[in-house]
Protein backbone atom coordinates (compact mmCIF):
# COMPACT_ATOMS: atom_id res chain seq x y z
CA UNK A 1 0.00 0.00 0.00
CA UNK A 2 2.17 2.73 -1.27
CA UNK A 3 0.66 6.29 -0.42
CA UNK A 4 0.12 8.78 2.16
CA UNK A 5 -1.18 8.27 5.96
CA UNK A 6 -2.38 11.10 7.98
CA UNK A 7 -3.27 12.01 11.48
CA UNK A 8 -4.34 15.10 13.39
CA UNK A 9 -6.64 14.36 16.52
CA UNK A 10 -8.62 17.68 15.02
CA UNK A 11 -11.35 16.58 13.01
CA UNK A 12 -11.64 19.14 10.86
CA UNK A 13 -7.79 19.21 10.23
CA UNK A 14 -7.78 15.45 9.07
CA UNK A 15 -10.64 16.17 7.65
CA UNK A 16 -8.51 18.39 5.33
CA UNK A 17 -5.54 16.59 5.49
CA UNK A 18 -7.18 13.70 3.93
CA UNK A 19 -8.80 15.49 1.26
CA UNK A 20 -5.43 17.20 -0.42
CA UNK A 21 -3.94 13.27 -0.04
CA UNK A 22 -6.70 11.69 -1.60
CA UNK A 23 -6.58 14.76 -4.71
CA UNK A 24 -2.99 13.31 -5.51
CA UNK A 25 -4.69 10.37 -6.29
CA UNK A 26 -2.40 7.87 -4.26
CA UNK A 27 -3.91 5.43 -1.81
CA UNK A 28 -4.56 7.21 1.62
CA UNK A 29 -4.60 6.09 5.17
CA UNK A 30 -6.02 7.99 8.07
CA UNK A 31 -5.27 6.99 11.57
CA UNK A 32 -7.77 8.29 14.10
CA UNK A 33 -7.55 7.56 17.92
CA UNK A 34 -11.20 8.00 18.43
CA UNK A 35 -13.85 5.50 17.04
CA UNK A 36 -16.59 8.60 16.81
CA UNK A 37 -14.06 10.07 13.87
CA UNK A 38 -13.67 6.94 11.51
CA UNK A 39 -17.00 7.51 10.08
CA UNK A 40 -16.26 11.05 8.93
CA UNK A 41 -12.14 10.55 7.49
CA UNK A 42 -13.50 8.16 5.56
CA UNK A 43 -16.71 9.77 4.12
CA UNK A 44 -13.26 12.28 2.93
CA UNK A 45 -11.69 8.67 1.03
CA UNK A 46 -9.86 7.51 3.38
CA UNK A 47 -9.41 4.00 4.34
CA UNK A 48 -9.52 4.69 8.07
CA UNK A 49 -7.42 2.44 11.16
CA UNK A 50 -8.76 3.30 14.44
CA UNK A 51 -5.66 2.65 16.77
CA UNK A 52 -6.17 0.36 19.90
CA UNK A 53 -3.54 0.20 22.32
CA UNK A 54 -2.17 0.18 25.70
CA UNK A 55 -2.25 3.98 25.68
CA UNK A 56 -4.57 7.10 25.05
CA UNK A 57 -1.49 9.65 23.75
CA UNK A 58 -1.30 9.36 20.14
CA UNK A 59 2.71 10.17 21.39
CA UNK A 60 3.17 6.79 22.46
CA UNK A 61 2.80 5.25 19.36
CA UNK A 62 5.63 6.82 17.52
CA UNK A 63 7.60 3.68 17.23
CA UNK A 64 4.79 1.33 16.62
CA UNK A 65 3.62 3.79 13.44
CA UNK A 66 6.95 3.86 12.18
CA UNK A 67 7.09 0.15 11.96
CA UNK A 68 3.73 0.52 10.41
CA UNK A 69 4.88 3.25 7.98
CA UNK A 70 7.73 0.88 6.89
CA UNK A 71 5.54 -2.31 6.44
CA UNK A 72 2.70 -0.76 4.23
CA UNK A 73 5.30 1.22 2.04
CA UNK A 74 4.01 4.88 2.82
CA UNK A 75 5.63 7.25 1.25
CA UNK A 76 4.39 10.69 3.02
CA UNK A 77 3.22 11.41 6.45
CA UNK A 78 0.89 14.55 7.10
CA UNK A 79 0.08 15.20 10.22
CA UNK A 80 -1.75 18.02 11.76
CA UNK A 81 0.60 21.11 13.42
CA UNK A 82 -0.67 21.02 16.88
CA UNK A 83 1.12 20.56 19.69
CA UNK A 84 0.32 16.84 20.12
CA UNK A 85 0.71 16.52 16.14
CA UNK A 86 4.11 18.02 16.22
CA UNK A 87 5.41 15.58 18.96
CA UNK A 88 3.93 12.70 16.96
CA UNK A 89 6.04 13.62 13.88
CA UNK A 90 9.31 13.81 15.33
CA UNK A 91 9.16 11.11 16.87
CA UNK A 92 8.09 9.04 13.82
CA UNK A 93 10.57 10.98 11.70
CA UNK A 94 13.30 10.35 14.73
CA UNK A 95 12.21 6.14 14.04
CA UNK A 96 12.45 6.29 10.53
CA UNK A 97 14.89 8.73 10.38
CA UNK A 98 13.71 10.22 7.41
CA UNK A 99 12.94 13.71 5.75
CA UNK A 100 10.85 15.89 8.03
CA UNK A 101 9.40 20.01 7.95
CA UNK A 102 6.99 21.69 10.18
CA UNK A 103 4.65 23.61 10.10
CA UNK A 104 4.55 24.57 6.25
CA UNK A 105 3.10 26.98 4.34
CA UNK A 106 2.74 25.49 1.16
CA UNK A 107 1.96 21.72 0.41
CA UNK A 108 2.32 19.59 -2.76
CA UNK A 109 3.16 16.29 -3.29
CA UNK A 110 4.11 15.19 -6.99
CA UNK A 111 5.19 11.80 -7.40
CA UNK A 112 7.66 10.32 -4.96
CA UNK A 113 8.55 13.86 -3.87
CA UNK A 114 7.12 16.45 -1.59
CA UNK A 115 7.52 19.98 -2.77
CA UNK A 116 6.92 22.10 0.85
CA UNK A 117 7.83 26.03 1.99
CA UNK A 118 8.02 27.08 5.18
CA UNK A 119 9.45 29.98 7.68
CA UNK A 120 12.80 30.26 8.91
CA UNK A 121 14.98 32.47 11.03
CA UNK A 122 11.49 33.86 12.78
CA UNK A 123 9.98 34.70 9.90
CA UNK A 124 12.20 36.41 8.65
CA UNK A 125 12.76 33.96 5.61
CA UNK A 126 11.12 31.60 3.65
CA UNK A 127 12.51 28.27 2.68
CA UNK A 128 11.59 26.24 -0.41
CA UNK A 129 12.43 22.49 0.37
CA UNK A 130 11.98 18.94 -1.70
CA UNK A 131 11.63 16.00 0.95
CA UNK A 132 12.38 12.53 -1.15
CA UNK A 133 12.30 9.39 0.51
CA UNK A 134 10.02 8.54 3.18
CA UNK A 135 8.87 12.62 4.47
CA UNK A 136 7.23 13.89 7.55
CA UNK A 137 5.46 16.95 7.49
CA UNK A 138 3.43 19.26 10.10
CA UNK A 139 0.65 21.36 8.25
CA UNK A 140 -1.67 23.90 9.92
CA UNK A 141 -5.44 24.67 9.45
CA UNK A 142 -6.72 26.60 6.06
CA UNK A 143 -4.19 25.07 3.91
CA UNK A 144 -6.69 22.65 1.97
CA UNK A 145 -10.46 22.51 1.45
CA UNK A 146 -12.78 19.64 3.32
CA UNK A 147 -13.82 17.31 0.14
CA UNK A 148 -16.08 13.90 0.75
CA UNK A 149 -15.12 11.56 -1.97
CA UNK A 150 -16.80 7.60 -1.77
CA UNK A 151 -16.18 6.42 1.48
CA UNK A 152 -12.89 4.21 2.27
CA UNK A 153 -12.89 1.04 4.86
CA UNK A 154 -12.58 1.47 8.62
CA UNK A 155 -10.65 -1.54 10.21
CA UNK A 156 -8.66 -1.32 14.08
CA UNK A 157 -5.04 -1.52 14.18
CA UNK A 158 -3.66 -2.65 16.95
CA UNK A 159 -0.10 -1.23 17.96
CA UNK A 160 2.12 -1.47 21.00
CA UNK A 161 2.54 1.62 23.02
CA UNK A 162 6.16 2.85 24.63
CA UNK A 163 5.02 2.33 28.00
CA UNK A 164 7.65 4.86 29.44
CA UNK A 165 5.32 7.93 28.18
CA UNK A 166 2.69 8.04 30.80
CA UNK A 167 -0.13 10.28 31.20
CA UNK A 168 0.37 11.49 35.02
CA UNK A 169 -2.40 14.01 35.31
CA UNK A 170 -4.79 16.86 33.19
CA UNK A 171 -4.81 20.09 34.52
CA UNK A 172 -6.97 22.27 32.25
CA UNK A 173 -4.57 26.02 31.35
CA UNK A 174 -5.87 28.60 33.35
CA UNK A 175 -6.45 31.74 30.98
CA UNK A 176 -5.73 35.38 32.08
CA UNK A 177 -5.90 37.08 29.74
CA UNK A 178 -8.13 38.20 27.12
CA UNK A 179 -8.69 36.82 23.37
CA UNK A 180 -6.58 38.69 21.14
CA UNK A 181 -7.15 36.87 18.37
CA UNK A 182 -10.93 38.21 18.52
CA UNK A 183 -9.89 41.87 19.02
CA UNK A 184 -10.55 44.65 16.85
CA UNK A 185 -8.25 46.87 18.24
CA UNK A 186 -5.35 46.44 20.27
CA UNK A 187 -2.72 48.85 21.96
CA UNK A 188 0.08 47.12 22.36
CA UNK A 189 2.89 48.21 25.02
CA UNK A 190 6.83 47.79 24.66
CA UNK A 191 9.99 47.80 26.53
CA UNK A 192 10.22 51.69 25.80
CA UNK A 193 7.70 52.14 29.05
CA UNK A 194 9.56 52.53 32.49
CA UNK A 195 7.75 51.25 35.19
CA UNK A 196 4.64 49.10 35.67
CA UNK A 197 2.17 51.52 37.09
CA UNK A 198 2.78 53.25 34.10
CA UNK A 199 0.50 50.74 32.39
CA UNK A 200 -2.46 52.68 33.23
CA UNK A 201 -1.48 55.37 30.96
CA UNK A 202 -1.84 53.30 28.25
CA UNK A 203 -5.03 51.23 29.49
CA UNK A 204 -6.96 54.83 29.52
CA UNK A 205 -5.71 55.09 26.01
CA UNK A 206 -7.11 51.77 25.37
CA UNK A 207 -10.05 52.15 26.65
CA UNK A 208 -11.15 55.45 24.98
CA UNK A 209 -10.82 53.98 21.60
CA UNK A 210 -12.44 50.54 22.89
CA UNK A 211 -9.05 48.26 22.77
CA UNK A 212 -7.74 45.60 24.32
CA UNK A 213 -4.12 45.91 26.07
CA UNK A 214 -1.13 43.51 23.99
CA UNK A 215 2.08 43.45 24.74
CA UNK A 216 5.23 42.57 23.47
CA UNK A 217 7.02 39.25 25.06
CA UNK A 218 9.79 41.36 27.13
CA UNK A 219 6.70 42.82 28.99
CA UNK A 220 4.78 39.38 29.41
CA UNK A 221 7.68 36.85 30.12
CA UNK A 222 10.62 38.80 31.40
CA UNK A 223 8.64 41.97 33.39
CA UNK A 224 5.46 39.72 33.82
CA UNK A 225 3.26 43.06 33.65
CA UNK A 226 0.87 41.18 31.36
CA UNK A 227 -0.30 37.45 31.30
CA UNK A 228 1.43 35.51 28.43
CA UNK A 229 -1.72 35.43 26.14
CA UNK A 230 -1.46 39.00 26.16
CA UNK A 231 1.73 39.44 24.00
CA UNK A 232 1.73 39.38 20.66
CA UNK A 233 4.23 37.74 17.84
CA UNK A 234 5.36 34.64 16.45
CA UNK A 235 5.81 32.46 19.68
CA UNK A 236 2.79 34.90 21.18
CA UNK A 237 -0.77 35.57 19.66
CA UNK A 238 -0.84 36.54 15.74
CA UNK A 239 -3.68 38.87 15.33
CA UNK A 240 -5.22 40.76 12.78
CA UNK A 241 -7.44 44.13 14.08
CA UNK A 242 -8.68 47.11 12.02
CA UNK A 243 -6.21 48.75 14.51
CA UNK A 244 -2.92 48.30 16.17
CA UNK A 245 -1.27 50.98 18.07
CA UNK A 246 2.94 50.33 19.33
CA UNK A 247 3.65 52.00 22.39
CA UNK A 248 7.35 51.97 22.87
CA UNK A 249 7.57 48.85 20.49
CA UNK A 250 10.74 48.69 18.43
CA UNK A 251 8.97 46.88 15.89
CA UNK A 252 11.97 43.44 15.93
CA UNK A 253 11.11 40.89 13.12
CA UNK A 254 9.65 38.50 15.65
CA UNK A 255 7.13 40.71 16.88
CA UNK A 256 5.75 42.45 13.59
CA UNK A 257 5.51 38.43 12.51
CA UNK A 258 2.33 38.72 14.64
CA UNK A 259 0.93 41.52 13.80
CA UNK A 260 1.75 41.88 9.65
CA UNK A 261 -2.22 41.18 9.37
CA UNK A 262 -3.79 44.65 11.40
CA UNK A 263 -5.38 46.74 8.85
CA UNK A 264 -3.91 49.96 10.14
CA UNK A 265 -0.84 49.96 12.07
CA UNK A 266 0.28 53.07 14.25
CA UNK A 267 3.67 53.56 15.83
CA UNK A 268 4.25 55.68 18.86
CA UNK A 269 8.23 55.68 19.96
CA UNK A 270 10.85 58.11 20.33
CA UNK A 271 13.69 57.04 18.00
CA UNK A 272 12.93 57.86 14.31
CA UNK A 273 14.66 54.99 13.50
CA UNK A 274 12.64 51.83 15.22
CA UNK A 275 12.19 49.11 12.60
CA UNK A 276 8.03 49.22 13.08
CA UNK A 277 7.63 52.38 11.25
CA UNK A 278 8.94 50.68 7.84
CA UNK A 279 5.44 48.28 8.98
CA UNK A 280 3.31 51.32 9.95
CA UNK A 281 0.52 53.65 8.39
CA UNK A 282 1.10 55.98 10.67
CA UNK A 283 4.00 57.00 13.23
CA UNK A 284 4.28 59.39 16.10
CA UNK A 285 8.07 60.17 16.81
CA UNK A 286 8.27 61.41 20.30
CA UNK A 287 8.38 60.32 24.11
CA UNK A 288 5.65 58.18 24.90
CA UNK A 289 4.60 59.80 28.42
CA UNK A 290 3.93 63.09 26.57
CA UNK A 291 1.84 61.55 23.15
CA UNK A 292 0.03 58.87 24.52
CA UNK A 293 -1.64 61.51 27.07
CA UNK A 294 -2.29 63.65 24.62
CA UNK A 295 -3.64 61.23 22.08
CA UNK A 296 -6.09 60.04 25.09
CA UNK A 297 -7.35 63.52 25.64
CA UNK A 298 -7.91 64.35 21.97
CA UNK A 299 -9.94 61.37 21.21
CA UNK A 300 -12.21 61.88 24.85
CA UNK A 301 -12.50 65.23 23.36
CA UNK A 302 -13.99 64.38 20.14
C1 LIG B 1 12.92 32.96 18.77
C2 LIG B 1 12.40 34.28 19.23
C3 LIG B 1 11.03 34.46 19.30
C4 LIG B 1 10.52 35.69 19.71
N1 LIG B 1 9.17 35.85 19.73
C5 LIG B 1 8.68 37.05 20.06
C6 LIG B 1 7.27 37.28 20.03
O1 LIG B 1 6.46 36.40 19.73
N2 LIG B 1 6.83 38.52 20.36
C7 LIG B 1 7.67 39.55 20.70
O2 LIG B 1 7.19 40.65 20.99
N3 LIG B 1 8.99 39.36 20.75
C8 LIG B 1 9.51 38.14 20.44
N4 LIG B 1 10.86 37.96 20.48
C9 LIG B 1 11.70 39.07 20.97
C10 LIG B 1 11.99 40.08 19.87
O3 LIG B 1 13.13 39.69 19.14
C11 LIG B 1 12.29 41.48 20.45
O4 LIG B 1 13.33 41.37 21.37
C12 LIG B 1 11.08 42.09 21.16
O5 LIG B 1 9.95 42.06 20.33
C13 LIG B 1 11.40 43.53 21.50
O6 LIG B 1 10.38 44.01 22.33
P1 LIG B 1 10.15 45.56 22.50
O7 LIG B 1 9.93 46.18 21.17
O8 LIG B 1 9.11 45.72 23.54
O9 LIG B 1 11.52 46.06 23.17
P2 LIG B 1 12.75 46.82 22.59
O10 LIG B 1 13.29 46.16 21.37
O11 LIG B 1 13.67 47.01 23.75
O12 LIG B 1 12.18 48.23 22.13
C14 LIG B 1 11.74 49.21 22.99
C15 LIG B 1 11.43 50.43 22.15
O13 LIG B 1 10.87 51.43 22.95
C16 LIG B 1 11.35 52.67 22.48
N5 LIG B 1 11.23 53.63 23.61
C17 LIG B 1 12.00 53.71 24.71
N6 LIG B 1 11.55 54.68 25.51
C18 LIG B 1 10.49 55.24 24.88
C19 LIG B 1 9.62 56.32 25.20
N7 LIG B 1 9.73 57.00 26.37
N8 LIG B 1 8.66 56.64 24.33
C20 LIG B 1 8.51 55.99 23.16
N9 LIG B 1 9.31 54.95 22.81
C21 LIG B 1 10.29 54.60 23.67
C22 LIG B 1 12.76 52.41 22.03
O14 LIG B 1 13.18 53.37 21.08
C23 LIG B 1 12.64 51.03 21.43
O15 LIG B 1 12.40 51.09 20.03
C24 LIG B 1 11.39 36.74 20.08
C25 LIG B 1 12.78 36.55 20.00
C26 LIG B 1 13.26 35.34 19.58
C27 LIG B 1 14.75 35.16 19.50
Amino acid sequence: MAGILVYSEQTGLAEELISYAVSTGKAVTAITFNEEDAGILASCGADVCVVKGASDMPEAYGKALAGFIKDKGIEQVLIGATARGRNLAASIAGYLDCAMASDVSYLQIVGPDLICQRMTYGGLLVSSETLSGISVVTVGPGMFEKQEKAAGTITSLQLDADNRVKLVAREPVVKQGVDLTAADKIVCVGMGMDKEEDLEMVRQLAQSIGAELGCTRGIAEERHWLPPEQYIGISGQVIKPQLYIGIGVSGQVQHVYGVREAKVIVAVNNDEKAPLFKSADYGIVGDMYEVVPLITEAIRNL
